[in-house]
């Protein structure tokens, strides 16, 4: 156990080394980064070590599994939900989360909204872009954005604080650039065209977070970097899941 924290030390120091080169060279603060702990698979075990080493943020991707887990990963951790949420799994993920990385259509939106009306539950919410177009079956296209932010404007419960998105699996952490520049512009630009502030940019992975550090991200979501290959999920630890 004592092995395992000092490795993670280790990897923390050189993951924050790489954060600090990534800011030096695009002149932003490093205080402006946070590392959202992906642990979607991993168990309570892994969350709480990462704690003490000193993650704040964890990112969950499946509900069942985040359900079960965040209950027994004890109080002050924080969880983010990254992944895409099923609509009539709203309200069991409401209590959970503090934000929501993956809203990806004004459907969802709406249910939320309503959702956080009924909970009394205020998260941040991201809108998920498919920029590349190729990169996954979720997500916003560019231009069906604006539209969806114009609709969060006239909500009173959720907070609309920026945008996320998947970069797609190439050879190389730089063929992903166009990609993060792309999310960054398009924030950017929505800043300006409906006068919001949009501070948060959730992009980046293991492999590619220099990259968005680079490009702007404010959330970088880093699972096997910090944590190693994923474990298998057991089901049965979903079975003490009740909705
Ligand atoms: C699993 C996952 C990550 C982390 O992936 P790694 O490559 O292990 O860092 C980040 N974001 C989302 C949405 C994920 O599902």
């Amino acid at each position: 156990m004592e092995n395992k924290i000092r490795d993670l030390n280790d990897v923390l120091a050189e993951v924050n080394s790489v954060v600090a080169e990534a800011c030096l060279k695009a002149g932003r603060s490093t205080d402006d980064i946070e590392i959202v702990g992906v642990t979607k698979t991993h168990g309570p075990e892994v969350v709480r070590e990462a704690y003490e080493a000193g993650l704040q943020i964890f990112g969950e991707n499946r509900l069942q599994e985040a359900a079960w887990k965040i209950p027994e990963c004890g109080s002050g951790v924080e969880f983010h939900m990254i992944g895409h949420l099923q609509s009539n799994k709203i309200k069991a993920a409401l209590p959970l989360f503090s934000a929501f990385h993956a809203v990806d259509s004004l459907k969802l939106l709406e249910k939320m909204e309503a959702a956080c009306a009924e909970e009394g539950q205020r998260p941040e919410i991201l809108l998920e872009v498919n920029v590349s177009g190729e990169s996954s079956k979720y997500g916003l296209k560019p231009d069906e954005v604006d539209r969806v932010v114009e609709r969060a404007l006239e909500m009173h419960c959720i907070t609309l604080s920026g945008l996320m998105t998947m970069a797609p699996f190439v050879p190389e952490a730089e063929q992903t650039r166009p990609v993060f520049a792309a999310l960054r512009e398009l924030r950017d630009r929505l800043q300006e065209d409906f006068e919001i502030g949009l501070p948060r940019l959730s992009m980046g992975m293991s492999n590619d977070y220099r990259v968005a550090v680079e490009e702007g991200a404010t959330w970088i979501r880093l699972g096997s970097v910090l944590f190693g290959e994923r474990p298998k999920w057991k089901p049965q630890q979903e079975y003490r899941w009740e909705p």
